[in-house]
C-alpha cells in the first residue's frame, strides 16, 4: 500500500493546479483513477481493497488537495448504479458525479410508505420513449438542489407489492416535479415534499430491469446504512487558489441546511469538558453515564472496524450496517442523557444565553433524527433479529397478494 501512496504523492505534485477549476480538478482525479480508488478500473477507478479508501483519502489531505464531493451521489447513487448499472448510465452519470457536475437526492420515503416502503404508490407509466411519474415523496433531504434524483416508482399494481418496484433516475428540474421544503422542530429545513405531477424520466433512466427496483433500492440501503457520518479528513498545508474557492463554497453550501448534523449525533464529544465545566466531573451518577456512553463509542468503533475488514475482504455491505445505525442511535440517545443531566433545565434554552449558545437545546431536538433516518431503530432490530440472530421472520399477510389488492390508506 506504501508503493500506491507514494505514487499518489508524485502523480498530485504533477497534475496540482490550484488555479484549475474544482470540476477540473476533479476531473484530473477521476480520470487517474484516484477520485474512487476502490472503483472497477473499467469505470473510473483502480479496483483498489476497500481498505484504500480512507488512505487515499488521507494522502489527499494531507497533500493539500480537495478530493470528491460528500453527499447522496457518491454515497448512495454511485455505488447503486455501478453495481447495478446499466452501463450507459455508468457511463453518463459516474464522472459527473464525481466532479460534482451532477447532485442528487433520494426520492424513496413517501407519506404511506416509510418503514413499509414497498408499500409506495408512486406511479410510473410507460408513454412512448418515457416514464411518467405522479405522486408525492417526503422526507427528501437536498432536493432543493438537486439534479437527479434516485426515485422508486411502482410499475406493476397486479404482482405482489416487492415485484411491482422499479428504480428510476429522475431529472429534477423539470415543470412536473414541485419541491416543497419542511420546517423541523430544531428550526432548520433540511427536507422537502416532492410533488410529482405527470413528471418525464427517459426510458433509458433505469437502473436494473424493469419490476426488479426492490433488489436495487437494497443495494441503496445497504450502503445507507453503513455511512459513518461526517467522516471527512481534515485538509493541511496551504488552502489557496481557485480549487479550494470553489470547494470551501460547495462545503459551506451543502452544509448549510445541514448544520444541525453533528447535534443529531448527540455531541458525545463535548461531554467530558462540559462535566468540567459545570463542576460535575465528580458526580458518580453523572461518571457512571458517561462510562456507559465511552464503552458503547468504542464497541461501535469495533464492530464497524470489523464491518470494514470483511468489505476489505470483498464482501457487500450486509446486515452489519444495521448495528452500526443502531450503535450511532444508542450512542445519541446515551450522549443526550448526559447533557441533561450536565446542564439540568438550563438545557431547555435556546439563543445565546443558553448552555454552549443552545447547541445542547439544539442535541435534545435533534438526537431523534438519527434513529429514524436511513430506517428506524426498530426496522434495525428487525433485520438483525432475523437475519444474524435467526429468529421468525415478522409475519406477512401481503407477500403473495398483487398490491392492487392490499388495503391501503388512500
Ligand atoms: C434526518 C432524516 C433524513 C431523511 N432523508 C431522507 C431522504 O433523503 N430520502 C428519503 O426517501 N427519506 C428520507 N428520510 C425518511 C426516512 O427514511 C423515514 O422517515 C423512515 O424510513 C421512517 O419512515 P416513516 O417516517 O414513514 O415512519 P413509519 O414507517 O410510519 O414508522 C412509525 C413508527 O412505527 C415503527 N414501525 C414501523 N414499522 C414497524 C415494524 N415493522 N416493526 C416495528 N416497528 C415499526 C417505526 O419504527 C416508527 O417508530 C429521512 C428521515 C430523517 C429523519
Amino acid at each position: 500500500m506504501s508503493e500506491i501512496l507514494e505514487q499518489l504523492r508524485t502523480w498530485i505534485t504533477t497534475a496540482w493546479d490550484p488555479e484549475l477549476s474544482l470540476v477540473e480538478w476533479r476531473g484530473r482525479l477521476a480520470d487517474a483513477g484516484w477520485a474512487c480508488p476502490t472503483w472497477p478500473r473499467e469505470w473510473g477507478g483502480r479496483s483498489l481493497p476497500a481498505t484504500a479508501a480512507d488512505l487515499v483519502s488521507e494522502t489527499l489531505a494531507s497533500a493539500g488537495v480537495p478530493g470528491p464531493p460528500d453527499g447522496v451521489g457518491m454515497h448512495l447513487a454511485a455505488p447503486t448504479i455501478l453495481e447495478h448499472g446499466p452501463d450507459d448510465l455508468r457511463r453518463r452519470l459516474l464522472r459527473p458525479t464525481v466532479t460534482g457536475e451532477i447532485v442528487w437526492c433520494q426520492l424513496f420515503s413517501e407519506p404511506g410508505a416509510g418503514s413499509d416502503l414497498a408499500g409506495l404508490t408512486t406511479r410510473a407509466e410507460r408513454d412512448g420513449d418515457a416514464w411518467i411519474v405522479s405522486g408525492q415523496k417526503v422526507w427528501t433531504t437536498g432536493a432543493a438542489h438537486a439534479d437527479l434524483g434516485l426515485l422508486l416508482a411502482r410499475t406493476d399494481w397486479d404482482v405482489p407489492k416487492h415485484r411491482g418496484i422499479t428504480y428510476f433516475v429522475l431529472p429534477m428540474r423539470q415543470p412536473g416535479v414541485e419541491v416543497r421544503p419542511l420546517r423541523q422542530m430544531n428550526g432548520h429545513a433540511s427536507f422537502n415534499e416532492v410533488f410529482l405531477d405527470r413528471a418525464r424520466v427517459p426510458a433509458d433512466h433505469l437502473i436494473g430491469q424493469v419490476g426488479e427496483g426492490w433488489k436495487v433500492a437494497l443495494t441503496t440501503l445497504a450502503h445507507e446504512r453503513r455511512l459513518a457520518p461526517g467522516r471527512r479528513a481534515t485538509p493541511s498545508g496551504r488552502i489557496a487558489g481557485r480549487a479550494w474557492r470553489e470547494a470551501i463554497a460547495e462545503r459551506i453550501a451543502a452544509s448549510e441546511p445541514h448544520k444541525w448534523y453533528p447535534q443529531r449525533a448527540g455531541r458525545p464529544d463535548l461531554v467530558i469538558a462540559r462535566a468540567v465545566a459545570v463542576g460535575k466531573a465528580k458526580d458518580p451518577v453523572v461518571r457512571q453515564e458517561i462510562a456507559k456512553l465511552v464503552a458503547l463509542g468504542w464497541s461501535a468503533k469495533w464492530t464497524a472496524q470489523r464491518a470494514a475488514a470483511a468489505r476489505a475482504l470483498g464482501r457487500l455491505p450486509g446486515p452489519e450496517g444495521s448495528l452500526g445505525k443502531l450503535a450511532s442511535s444508542a450512542i445519541a440517545r446515551a450522549a443526550a442523557r448526559v447533557h441533561a443531566l450536565l446542564a439540568d433545565a438550563s438545557g431547555m434554552l435556546a439563543g445565546s444565553d443558553a448552555p454552549l449558545d443552545g447547541t445542547i437545546a439544539e442535541i435534545f431536538l435533534s438526537v431523534p433524527a438519527i434513529t429514524i433516518a436511513g430506517g428506524t431503530d426498530e426496522i434495525q432490530r428487525n433485520i438483525l433479529a432475523e437475519r444474524i440472530l435467526g429468529l421468525p421472520k415478522e409475519p406477512e399477510t401481503e407477500r403473495d397478494v398483487p398490491f392492487r389488492r392490499v388495503p391501503r390508506n388512500v
